[in-house]
Parts: C-alpha cells; sequence; structure tokens
C-alpha cells in the first residue's frame, strides 16, 4: 500500500510567492481487583495496552489541526478509510542524486527536528535505508516514484509504504526532490517532504511547513512551525497509535484546554528583483516598506537586522523609501 503527496511548487515572479511532548504513558494493566470491570474500557494496539479513558487535553483548535493533518490525505484516496500513520521503528535515512552541500545541511537539520518533534530517532546513514531521498530533476520524478501519476509542477513528492498487516505502520519511504528548484526552495521543500515521510499530511494553515498549496500567501519558512511541532508531537503521543481512525482520534484528543498553539501569520516572502535573478526574503507586516534581505544561506529571524534592501510589496530598492 503507498500513497504519493505532491507538493506544489511557489512560483517567483518579480514580487511574488509564495510541545512540549505530553507526559509519556506507561502501558500499564489496571489492578487485578478492577481488572474485570475495566477490560471492556482497554484495547491492545501493537501490543500495548491502551486505556479507553486516556485523554489529551487540546485546544478546539489543535484537534481540528490534527485531523486535518493526519487524516486528511494529502493525495485523495476515497476507497481508503484514513488512520494515523506512523513508524513504530526509527528510520534511516539515505540520500541519492546530486545533492548540494546546503541540501545536505538541510537533510541533517530537518532529519534533527523531526526527529526531536516526534522522539524518532532519525539517523542518515550511507547504506541501505527505510527513508530514500532522491536529489533528481522533476523530469525523473515517475521514475523515482515508480508512478505516472504525478502533479507535473510538484517540487517535492513522498511516498511513504504501510505495513499491509498493521493499519497505519509505515515501514518506508521514498522522498523526490526538484534539483532543478532553487536551493531556497528546495530548503523548504526537504523539511515538508520529510514531514510527509513520518506521517503528516497537509495543513490549510498558510504558516505551517506542511501547507501544500501553491498560494502565493504561504509562508517560504523551512522549519516546523508551533503548529507543526504541536501536532507532529501528538502524532507519536504513545497515547495515540498507528492505525486510529478519526473516531478514536477524537476520543482521546478532548477540547479542554484553554490555551494551545494557532495557526500564526506569515511572516515572510520570497521576492525576486525584477530584472535580476537575485532573491531576497522580506519581512511581511503591514508596513508600507519593509526590510529584505539577499542573504538566503539561513532562515532570517525578525526583525531583519542590517537590510540590504527594501520593498513595498511591488517593488524592491536598495534604500526605504520615504
Ligand atoms: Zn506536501
Amino acid at each position: 500500500m503507498a500513497r504519493v503527496s505532491a507538493c506544489t511548487g511557489v512560483l517567483v515572479f518579480v514580487v511574488a510567492c509564495g510541545t512540549s511532548h505530553a507526559d509519556r504513558a506507561t502501558s500499564t494493566m489496571p489492578p487485578a481487583a478492577n481488572h474485570a470491570a475495566r477490560a471492556a474500557d482497554s484495547t491492545q494496539v501493537l501490543g500495548r495496552q491502551l486505556t479507553r479513558n486516556t485523554t489529551i487535553a487540546v485546544t478546539s483548535y489543535e484537534q481540528r489541526a490534527f485531523l486535518e493533518l493526519t487524516l486528511t490525505p494529502a493525495v485523495s484516496a476515497p476507497e481508503r478509510h484514513p488512520v494515523l500513520e506512523r513508524w513504530v521503528r526509527n528510520p534511516r535515512v539515505h540520500l541519492s542524486g546530486d545533492p548540494t552541500p546546503e541540501d545536505l545541511q538541510r537533510v541533517a537539520e530537518a532529519t534533527q527536528s523531526w526527529s526531536l518533534i516526534t522522539g524518532l530517532t532519525i539517523t542518515a546513514t550511507p547504506g541501505p535505508a527505510e527513508i530514500e531521498v532522491h536529489f533528481v530533476p522533476r523530469a525523473d520524478f515517475a521514475h523515482v516514484l515508480g508512478t505516472d501519476h504525478l502533479d507535473p509542477t510538484a517540487v517535492g513528492l513522498t511516498r511513504v509504504t504501510i505495513d499491509p498487516k498493521h493499519p497505519g505502520v509505515i515501514t518506508g519511504g521514498i522522498v523526490a526532490i526538484a534539483d532543478d528548484d532553487l536551493q531556497v526552495g528546495r530548503n523548504r521543500t526537504i523539511d515538508h517532504e520529510l514531514g510527509h515521510a513520518i506521517g503528516l499530511q497537509h495543513s490549510s494553515c498558510a504558516s505551517s511547513l506542511m501547507d501544500g498549496s501553491s498560494d502565493a500567501a504561504r509562508s517560504v519558512r523551512w522549519t516546523p512551525s508551533a503548529l507543526d511541532i504541536r501536532v507532529g508531537g501528538l502524532l507519536y503521543d504513545p497515547r495515540l497509535a498507528a492505525g486510529f481512525d478519526a473516531r478514536e482520534v477524537t476520543r482521546v484528543l478532548t477540547p479542554t484546554a484553554p490555551v494551545g498553539v494557532i495557526c500564526g501569520p506569515v511572516d515572510l516572502e520570497l521576492v525576486r528583483a525584477a530584472g535580476s535573478d537575485r532573491h531576497y526574503l522580506c519581512a511581511r507586516s503591514l508596513q508600507t516598506v519593509r526590510p529584505c534581505t539577499a542573504d538566503l544561506s539561513h532562515e532570517p529571524k525578525l526583525p531583519i537586522v542590517n537590510p540590504d534592501a527594501w520593498t513595498d510589496g511591488h517593488t524592491l530598492s536598495s534604500r526605504p523609501r520615504r
């Protein structure tokens, strides 16, 4: 069983584009005296005992965002009953193709951040691995992924394999990253596709790393947002399990928390200077004239210090306009 998640690219033109871990539950059996009475309240999932009255306090938004990011397939498959998909062992990552030094750095940082978020230990290996990441031209995506049904505008694609005997248990992943895309775009694609590889689907929150649209309003950041961290952490919470469907998830995630993460604003945009191939990351705000930086080697912190350009949303200039 496999699915392919397509992620469309961001067209850049002149000015365009666009947990905390809950406590680890122990799978203890109820005290013997109460065992019979409680037997109906517990269930065995992949060798772990889950108590039916276990709940995790979330906000209403977190519950909705979790259901969207985990149980709304990035590619619709009407015949399939969506369930939580996650690893039950630590996956290794192997790279092939022609990654740049910056690609290697991004993969290292992305595997580290997804490891911290999920509690998995995702390691790079020169040998055989459960997750194969291919840096190839878009024209080679179909070959790499072994399917012809691909979105031709995709700059990244991920195909995960599910254990046929254990619903929702991911056993493998093939990731294709377009090496003919801009480096700054690839930075985002790498983190996004590895998000798919660990079991996340798409988000409608424009500041989420897992926003799968090609909407110019979406974030160009390449690290997980607070929402991504919260949902990724919940996906691997021991009180949930691979194979849970929406009914089982909503039973565990109870919207009783007074505060939690929200869909934050998109705070950066990618801008190309007219007449050149030079790209800038510019602060996005209500201000008319906003600072930009041409240093795309790392994700900017806001406010941008020592800006080397300014944008008014339509044009770039080398000094702020009055
Ligand atoms: Zn995607």
